[in-house]
């Protein structure tokens, strides 16, 4: 490539997607000139029966992931294609909110959620990807009778997050650290755990826990479309930086 390097990076790609077209073949890549379109999938959580936290009184958690994942989309829709797992107020399964990132062979899942009070504040998010240590385990090293042993009865879809682990927690870090570096929040932590809407996700994937519900004081509407518009604007830009670090 090395008699490309003098010709501009507009005109290398404009080169190459003649050459493309051209060739009348399925190009194998896409010019670099452009940034990576990807397919995102935003899971609100909760809906229907579940409204998650703050089901007392003041904007339920269920309300609040809706409205916070809508207002994501309208921000990177003009780049990517972003899909809700739901956009109205239904129950949605576990292994259904998985099932649509996969059906769409989607680059990137994220849940959303909230915090709830009192461990908790405004300016204060966490970003879990999906760990089950039973299901890390080498099976040279698994041990007869623990329960490594009783997950090989367990349902391929469980498994299928634990693939992509190595990237999930990647993009953790650096959802991480686009979040902390928005100003928004204080401190946003990263962990591990077991994530049922997650481990049947055949794709990097994390949940994030925004903001803070309070079941018995929540804040008056202005308070709270400003809090989401900064929550959206501060996560799209987050995700925007993550999704230029996946694999291509
Ligand atoms: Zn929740």
């Amino acid at each position: 490539m090395a008699s490309f390097m003098p010709i501009s990076n507009f005109r290398f790609c404009v080169f190459v997607t003649l050459i493309a077209f051209v060739s009348l073949s399925e190009p194998l890549f896409l010019p670099a000139c452009h940034a990576r379109t990807a397919t995102i999938v935003l899971d609100p959580g909760h809906g229907g029966n579940d409204s998650g936290a703050g089901r007392n009184g003041g904007l339920a958690e269920k309300q609040f992931s809706l409205a916070l994942a809508q207002k994501i989309a309208g921000l990177l829709g003009a780049r990517h294609r972003v899909e809700l797992t739901r956009t109205s107020d239904i129950s949605l399964a576990p292994a259904d909110r998985a099932a649509v990132a996969n059906h769409l062979r989607a680059d990137l899942m994220i849940s959303i959620h909230a915090a709830v009070a009192p461990y908790c504040s405004d300016r204060t998010a966490a970003v879990y990807f999906h760990d089950d240590e039973r299901l890390s385990l080498p099976p040279e090293i698994a041990i007869p009778g623990t329960a490594t042993e009783s997950d090989a009865d367990q349902p391929a879809w469980a498994r299928l997050q634990i693939r992509h682990q190595h990237q999930s927690r990647y993009m953790a870090a650096t959802l991480k650290q686009s979040l902390e570096d928005s100003g928004t929040f204080d401190s946003v932590a990263v962990y591990g755990v077991p994530l049922a809407p997650l481990m049947g996700a055949d794709l990097p994937a994390v949940l994030m826990e925004v903001g803070c519900i309070r079941p018995t004081a929540a804040p008056g509407p202005s308070t709270r479309g400003k809090q989401l518009n900064d929550y959206a604007e501060s996560i799209a830009k987050a995700i925007e930086t993550a999704v230029a670090g996946l694999a291509r």
